[in-house]
């Protein structure tokens, strides 16, 4: 449980931090709650740690352009609390309220889990379901891929080597939109078995718009694309959930298999629709 030697570095800024990230075996630090355990296991042998910690340009929420911006730095806590998020995208507060434990969310980042890309986190279907972007830098410049581009398989994501995910965008959710995160959370750390965030949106009693997204089922969070087609086709959440999960190749652990994973997903697939449902106006 000892971490193989390691040089640390805290550069002060965001330039010094992506000249230090182009060569070497260098892995960034960011709430330290995935690395510092990886590192430990020597899962992760890096020679360097590069503390994104001092960094100014790398944290706060902030409005601006119509959409939600969210530095990679916020912790889990702060953006469970922010007013921006819970006013304008309240289905990442609720699932960022819905991570871990207390300790966890308060030294836990947004950056650090898409980086991530646990396949159990619960970011991943929020940010799905809300058509999220992220917004990555390296020395070379700037680039934004879809959320639903961004988790390639477990622990895979689309940044390439020497990039750091700068921001999280989210455009607002409309008002009058229905939300639920809903999750199967582990008994020992929290993590989500399954979880399944929804939106919905209503027009004279019918749903016009749905999106899914699920975590914990797959090796990477997707969207339930035919189930939210069924919902906008008049489909209730019962019959909409029975499709979420079809056709993915399920996780299998020693606490849930893959069928026990399908049936929790339909399970909370259809409590969260109906939650989301109640709440639209
Ligand atoms: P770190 O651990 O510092 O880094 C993780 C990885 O991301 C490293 O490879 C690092 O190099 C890379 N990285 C960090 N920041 C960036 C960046 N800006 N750009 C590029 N790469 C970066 N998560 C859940 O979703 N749900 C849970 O219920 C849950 N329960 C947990 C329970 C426990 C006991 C623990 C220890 C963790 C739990 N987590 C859970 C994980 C937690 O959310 C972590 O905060 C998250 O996975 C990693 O964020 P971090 O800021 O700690 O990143």
């Amino acid at each position: 449980m000892i971490p193989q030697t390691f040089e640390y570095t805290a550069p002060a800024t965001l330039q010094e931090a992506l000249g230090l990230l182009e060569g070497g075996e260098r892995k960034v630090l960011a709430g330290g709650m995935s690395l510092i355990p990886a590192m430990k296991l020597r899962l992760a042998q890096p020679d360097e740690v590069v503390d994104l910690g001092r960094i100014p340009g790398l944290k706060g929420i902030a409005e601006s352009g119509g959409r939600v911006r969210i530095g990679a730095m916020a912790t889990h806590h702060e953006i469970e609390i922010s007013a921006a998020i819970r006013g304008q995208c309240p289905l990442l507060a609720e699932a960022a309220g819905r991570i871990g434990d207390v300790q966890v969310r308060n030294m836990g980042t947004i950056g650090g889990s898409v980086a991530h890309a646990d396949p159990a986190a619960d970011y991943p279907a929020a940010l799905v379901a809300l058509e999220a972007q992220i917004r990555m830098i390296s020395a070379g410049g700037e680039r934004t891929v879809e959320a639903s581009e961004f988790f390639l398989d477990a622990f895979t994501t689309a940044l390439e080597p020497g990039e750091l995910v700068r921001e999280v965008e989210i455009a607002p959710q409309p008002a009058g939109e229905g939300y639920r995160y809903e999750k199967a959370a582990h008994p020992a750390s929290g993590f989500a078995v399954v979880g399944v965030a929804v939106r919905v949106r209503r027009e004279g009693g019918r749903i016009v718009m749905a999106r899914i997204g699920v975590t914990g089922l797959a090796s990477r969070a997707f969207r339930a694309l035919a189930a939210e087609r069924l919902l906008e086709a008049g489909a209730n959440a019962k019959e909409a959930a029975k499709l979420v999960g079809e056709g993915e190749d399920a996780n299998s652990d020693l606490y849930a298999s893959a069928e026990y994973r399908h049936h929790l997903a339909q399970v909370h697939a259809a409590r969260a629709i109906q939650t989301a449902l109640s709440r639209a106006s």
